[in-house]
């Protein structure tokens, strides 16, 4: 997490921003349970032509294991958005991943 922009001031505010907005993982939310959020992710990657600096709906704040979670499966695909960063569906049976489009 060292490189641009997560090195930045801009960065840090926004995060500390997003966290204290969002204080639980919102994956986890959606799965039925309850955990603290320690990392905040960009809903569309930068690699993707994401704005580094969204709005707060542009962020998701998500617990270690869920980040992991993410990047390992984002990963494994190189970047195809296409494919679910997270699996399963929430209580409405609404697909968790927030790329699959229903989100916001
Ligand atoms: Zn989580």
């Amino acid at each position: 997490m060292a490189k641009w922009p997560y090195c930045t001031s801009k960065w840090q505010r926004l995060r500390s921003a997003k966290l204290g907005q969002s204080p639980v993982c919102v994956i986890c939310e959606k799965r039925g349970h309850t955990e603290v959020a320690t990392t905040v992710d960009h809903v569309k990657p930068i690699s993707q032509g994401g704005d580094p600096f969204p709005a707060m709906d542009g962020l998701m704040a998500l617990c270690e294991r869920c980040h992991n979670e993410k990047t390992a499966g984002f990963d494994r695909t190189h970047g195809n958005a296409s494919n679910r960063r997270f699996k399963g569906c929430d209580a409405n049976g609404h697909p968790i991943d927030p790329a699959d489009g229903w989100w916001g």
